[in-house]
């Protein structure tokens, strides 16, 4: 039987998750919520789907949701949705705070229902390239810039942009222990942090320097990895690696080919597969929160270097 699914909030990213819902077999796109009614009837005529504008009003009608409203409202829609039986895929941040993570995380566990947080870059297909070629990583270098568009200025720009860094830095070390982070950030244009970096250590001196701003001139997604005697570089917009490996006295270069996909598409396969077979996400909400914990103490680290 079809899976009967919702998306919550269709503005920029959820008309996306609609139209991927409405693509996929074994899947009924059921309900398009937004408290805008104009944007809800505009994404169901295009996915199918009935329009409504209180979520509420589908609870007991399906059995998994998007959650794609701003992450101030992530907390409160996902606990009503999971207390309803209900399978989350909530967009990240998980929430605002740890606390609220965690009454979630703890939430789907007493009920059995899959959390899963939309860290999508797990699904890039050239990072998922990149996690499987490297295996010891000494130096990790990310850098998120985005021109400044207004959205999403509800958080600081390490709970949008960079908690995406911090979830791929976790994917890279493993269970490395961190020995250090120190981190610098100011406001430029919101009254909230708007440019921030971050270096974390981890133990066996693994170290990481992540950058996040929303108030470039043009958007860059870039990672760079370096083992012993190779560097690995990835950008995330154009879906490319890099591999530079000293061969001798020289340096060889090789461009890594990576099989095209949309990383939105393979992360809401993934949750549906999840449902299918009662399994853990790639990306859970224990997953969600830990980038989070992260974010968070980086933000206090920034608020009290500004003091
Ligand atoms: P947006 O402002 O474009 O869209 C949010 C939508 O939610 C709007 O249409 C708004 O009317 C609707 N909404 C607000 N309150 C609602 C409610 N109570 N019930 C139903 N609908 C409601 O924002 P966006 O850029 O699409 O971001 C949404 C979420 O997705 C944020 O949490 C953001 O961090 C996340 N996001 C993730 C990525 C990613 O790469 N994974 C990229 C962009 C955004």
């Amino acid at each position: 039987m079809a899976i009967k699914v919702g998306v919550i909030g269709v503005g920029y990213l959820g008309t996306h998750h609609a139209r991927i819902y409405s693509s996929l077999a074994g899947v009924e796109l059921k309900f398009i919520v937004d408290e805008n009614s104009a944007a809800a009837v505009a994404a169901a005529e295009k996915y199918k789907g009935r329009p409504i504008s209180d979520y509420r009003q589908m609870l007991g009608k399906v059995d998994a949701v998007s959650i794609v409203t701003p992450t101030t409202l992530h907390h409160s829609v996902a606990m009503e949705c999971l207390k309803a039986g209900v399978h989350v895929m909530v967009e990240k941040p998980i929430t605002v705070t740890l606390s609220e993570a965690d009454e979630l995380c703890e939430e789907a566990a007493r009920r059995n229902l899959v959390l899963q947080v939309g860290h999508l870059e797990r699904f890039n297909p050239s990072v998922v390239k990149l996690l499987d070629m490297v295996k010891e990583p000494l130096f990790i270098e990310a850098e998120r810039a985005s021109p400044f568009l207004g959205r999403a200025a509800d958080v600081d720009v390490t709970l949008d942009l960079m908690i995406h860094d911090i979830d791929i830095v976790f994917a890279l070390v493993g269970d490395r222990k961190l020995v250090d982070l120190r981190a610098a950030g100011v406001s430029v244009i919101t009254d909230r942090i708007d440019s921030a970096t971050a270096w974390m250590e981890f133990q066996g001196g693994v170290t990481a320097r992540l950058t996040a701003t929303r108030v470039a001139g043009d958007k860059r997604r870039l990672l760079g990895v370096r083992e012993k005697a190779v560097a690995y570089e990835l950008d995330y917009q154009k879906a490319t690696i890099m591999r530079h490996e000293k061969v001798g006295r020289k340096v060889q270069a090789d461009s890594i080919s990576v099989e095209p996909r949309e990383p939105l598409y393979e992360e809401l396969v993934d949750f549906v597969d999840c449902i299918n077979k009662n399994r853990r996400p790639r990306v859970s909400g224990e997953d969600g929160r830990r980038a989070l914990d992260f974010a968070v103490r980086i933000n206090k680290l920034i608020s009290a270097s500004s003091r």
